[in-house]
């Protein structure tokens, strides 16, 4: 299965779906993440407030995939803003995924009440220039960050990875990072089974019409507006269930009830409060 790839403003390709590490046990994650690459999955989503980039680490070390074949993402936690901390927080990172480089590196919260996500992104540009990230990116900033990063520095963000799913669309965010090459990242995609996305009539109609699951649509939905998406699982079969989207084609009125269930419907936390 080829999953399609999205070139980012760095020249890079990634590929669209993913795999997700977040909540994983760090005890578990080993195994979970062999079973992705095993399943397929090339890409993978962690974070050093994760705990868990050890196991992606042993992982992808056990898989004997190569290197160049692999999509790996982590992040800058929000305890480790500021120019020093950022680059001493890359080089653990790196050292506990056991890898010379990460494919992107992102600031994971802007934490507007420290002040610090201009000079961390411009660290970030260091890094970048260093070698130890293919390419740089923020999560969870608002219009409003991402118009300081283009006003007061040079490097325009690879992607911007939001809170993003039927319910909770973020048009506007996501249009002003098209308008200026900044690609969408969605986390939460199946809404983290907080809100009941499987129970909308227009998941189900669709699930029930191609014979797939209620995430595999949610999913396909995704991907036919162009996000970078990347659901978790624990269970092996329902990782194969969210990697076998590519045969689904839902047609345009499925993709427009989908997207006629926004509901301005928040389930994480708001950019301008997780500290
Ligand atoms: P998600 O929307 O992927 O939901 C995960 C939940 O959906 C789990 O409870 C899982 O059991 C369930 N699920 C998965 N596949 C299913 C299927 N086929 N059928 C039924 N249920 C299924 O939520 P998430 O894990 O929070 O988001 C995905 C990834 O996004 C994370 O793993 C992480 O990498 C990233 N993320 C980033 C941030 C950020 O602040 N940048 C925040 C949260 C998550």
């Amino acid at each position: 299965m080829t999953v399609p790839t999205i070139t980012l403003n760095s020249g890079h390709d990634i590929p669209q779906l993913g795999f997700g590490v977040f909540l994983v046990d760090p005890d578990e994650t080993e195994r979970i993440v062999s079973d992705a690459l095993e399943v397929g999955y090339r890409h993978i989503d962690t974070a050093a407030i994760y705990k868990n980039e050890e196991g992606v680490g042993r992982a992808i070390a056990k898989s004997g995939i190569p290197r160049e074949e692999l999509f790996i993402t982590t992040k800058l936690w929000n305890a480790d803003q500021g120019t020093e901390s950022a680059h001493a927080a890359i080089d653990r990172s790196l050292e506990k995924l056991g890898l010379d480089y990460v494919d992107l590196y992102l600031i994971h919260w802007p934490v507007p009440s420290k002040d610090r996500y201009v000079e961390s992104w411009q660290a970030l540009q260091q890094i970048q220039a260093d070698g130890k990230t293919r390419s740089t990116g923020v999560s969870n900033f608002t219009v409003a960050h991402l118009q300081r990063l283009l006003a007061e520095t040079d490097a325009v963000p690879a992607v911007n990875q939001i809170e993003l799913h039927p319910a909770f669309q973020q048009r506007e965010l996501v249009q002003f990072g098209r308008d200026h090459g900044i690609h969408p990242e969605a986390w939460g995609p199946l809404g983290q089974g907080k809100y009941p996305l499987f129970e909308a009539q227009a998941v189900a109609n669709a699930a029930s019409a191609h014979g797939v699951s209620p995430a595999q649509v949610v999913i396909r939905w995704h991907l036919d507006r162009g996000h970078i998406v990347f659901p978790k699982s624990n269970s092996r079969e329902r990782m194969q269930q969210n990697f076998e989207v590519f045969d689904i084609e839902l047609t345009q009125d499925e993709l427009e009830a989908l997207d006629a269930l926004e509901a301005d419907k928040r389930v994480g936390g708001h950019p301008d409060e997780v500290e």
